[in-house]
């Protein structure tokens, strides 16, 4: 593939349509509504959302996958290869995804804005500042940081116990040496001495504020109902006790807006927000698929990770609080996964695939196949029909695609072998009108009675071990759940807190449906592992922590930061 341009090559290329433009495109007439940032990046204002809410509304799909190896799977991309395969069909499409955190583009991950001739651009500001909103989410949480520290040192009225704070500081590097620390040293002018740590931006709880609030009042309230710890009798302290609720809305105002930009081929692109996958949501914000909804014939939104993960949030509370019912899903495939999935072959990031993987074998593909039978029987729990999306690598065989179609039509699913990476939308033209394809036929069994609509995998009202249990055993697969002694306190105590009614965010790997990152395909016969329990409560969800979460990455010996630099006419070189 060596006469493939690299994704920044590719990017750097693109001919920008003005924003405005590109609002036109959807709908967005009135010219107010846009604030531009830039050549072809602008802001739209929440008052969109009234002003498009009489429009009819568009179809709601969700981009998902098998369970990825640590490369990533495409999701990203076939997100924007179908908003674009879209307009080759003459459909009208937005796209909605996360916005990248810039700690992993110095790391390894590399960007967040799709790949090939399927990307958002301009894609260096996508995966770097943007619009700034990473910065307020950091000046935010550590706003609320402060004034907790300041209120400990100026005599702690509230009685807070120091022991009990679980509110700690963010920034957005990968930085392993911030992950446990000691704050307050110094003299007596210097605040109390006490253990503390930095996550990565992203793994703030304010950033999952940010993707799930659904107004800028209801971004104040969250923001006010943030639990920073317990006082000596217990009783929880919030964000609004401390007094810091309004700056951290403030800090906020402008970042609650969502981010307009374009794929390379025009195709309207709403980025805004990006929570962790693991103990947060993974999902891109509510506000902009508010919007987007009623903006053209689809609005096509990525998920992070798995179908285990990022879709099950994304159903059971991105879509609760938006009120938004998804018509279809997206299941995204790749060979190598699938292959990986046999149980045959180790993946790792940053080392070149092994060489065994890349020979023609249907059958390795065939023994991973459980994973994707799996990952579809997790759409189809919620009601929600699928489509597999076979994303085509330039090492796979022909007969290994044909392998996927088979699972996926013995699954009851449709199946496009997709080349939006080397061509752009005309090469998932495919997978456009399967999925369309889809969504009609579904349409006509709703009514005809022989299918059902959209449903939430678990009421709200049900006890937090019962949403945690029905979440392992019906979408992971387990056998049961475990707790540790801690776990099953903690729980208790939210039920008493009166934390009961929120949804859970199980936080586990993504490298596995099951708990454990070695077990692969769909594992069967294991148990849940439950070692601690917290609460997001001003994002609105519990996370029960299923294994080693790390929420500050580290930078490995040969960090992309060391390739990165700008050249004599001031481009960037290096990154992606
Ligand atoms: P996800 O969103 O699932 O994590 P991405 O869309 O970000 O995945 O893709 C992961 C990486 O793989 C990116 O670097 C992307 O450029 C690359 N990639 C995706 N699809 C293809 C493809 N069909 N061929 C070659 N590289 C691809
Ligand atoms: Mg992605």
């Amino acid at each position: 593939t060596g006469s493939v341009p690299s994704n920044i090559e590719i990017a750097r290329g693109a001919k920008l349509l003005p924003i405005g433009e590109v609002a036109r495109s959807m709908g967005i007439e009135r010219e107010e509504l846009i604030e531009p940032y830039g050549e072809g990046v602008g802001k739209i204002k929440l008052e969109a959302m009234e002003e498009l809410g009489g429009r009819p509304r568009a179809r709601y799909v969700l981009v998902s996958a098998i369970t990825p190896t640590p490369l990533g799977e495409g999701k990203t991309t076939t997100t924007v290869g179908l908003g674009q395969a879209f307009s080759h069909i003459g459909r009208r499409a937005t796209i909605a995804i996360r916005q990248a955190s810039m700690g992993p583009a110095f790391g390894i991950k590399g960007g967040a804005a799709g790949g090939g001739y399927s990307q958002v651009v301009p894609m260096e500001r996508l995966n770097l500042h943007l619009t700034g909103d990473l910065h307020a989410v950091t000046e935010a949480h550590n706003m609320l940081s402060a004034m907790l520290d300041n209120h400990l040192y100026q005599g702690n009225s509230l009685g807070i116990d120091p022991h009990s704070i679980s509110w700690r500081r963010v920034m957005d590097v990968n930085d392993r040496s911030l992950r446990n620390i000691v704050i307050g040293l110094g003299g007596r002018v210097d605040g109390i001495p006490r253990q503390s740590g930095f996550d990565i931006t992203a793994a703030s709880e304010v950033m999952a504020i940010l993707a799930l609030c659904t107004s800028l009042e209801d971004l104040r309230e969250r923001l006010g109902r943030i639990v920073v710890g317990v006082d000596k009798e217990g009783r929880p302290i919030s964000a609004e006790d401390l007094k810091a609720a309004g700056a951290m809305a403030v800090i906020l105002k402008e970042a609650v807006k969502p981010n307009l930009m374009q794929t390379l081929e025009g195709t309207p692109a709403l980025v805004h927000a990006g929570p962790f996958g693991n103990i947060a949501t993974g999902n891109s914000s509510v506000v902009a698929d508010l919007i987007g909804i009623h903006c053209g014939d689809y609005l096509i939104t990525e998920a992070g990770f798995g179908a285990d993960m990022g879709a099950e949030r994304f159903f059971n509370i991105k879509c609760r609080i938006s009120g938004l019912k998804p018509d279809a899903a997206v299941v995204v495939s790749t060979v190598r996964a699938l292959k990986a999935h046999s149980g045959r072959y180790q993946i790792k990031a940053g080392a070149p695939l092994p060489e065994e993987l890349l020979k023609e074998n249907p059958e390795d593909v065939l023994a991973g196949a459980e994973n994707l039978k799996k990952q579809l029987e997790n759409i189809k729990l919620h009601g929600v029909p699928a489509v597999v999306a076979i994303n085509a690598f330039p090492t796979d065989h022909p007969s290994e695609h044909r392998a996927i179609e088979e699972v996926a039509r013995e699954a009851g699913a449709r199946a496009a072998v997709c080349h939006h990476f080397l061509k752009g939308g005309k090469g998932a033209v495919e997978l456009a009108e399967a999925l369309e394809e889809t969504i009609e036929e579904n349409e006509k069994e709703k009514r005809g009675g022989q299918s059902s609509s959209f449903r939430f995998l678990y009421p709200l009202e049900a006890p937090l071990k019962q949403k945690i249990e029905t979440i392992a055993t019906e979408v992971y697969g387990a056998q049961g759940v475990e707790y540790d002694q801690e776990a099953a306190r903690q729980l208790e105590e939210y039920e008493k807190a009166g934390f009961g009614r929120l949804p859970v965010c199980i936080a586990k790997t993504h490298l596995s449906i099951s708990s454990d990152p070695a077990l692969k395909g769909a594992p069967r016969g294991w148990k849940l592992p439950v070692r601690e329990v917290r609460a997001s409560v001003g994002a609105g969800f519990i996370y029960p922590i299923c294994g080693q979460m790390r929420t500050m990455p580290g930078l490995s010996a040969h960090p992309a930061a060391e390739g990165i630099d700008l050249d004599e006419a001031g481009n960037v070189v290096g990154l992606f």
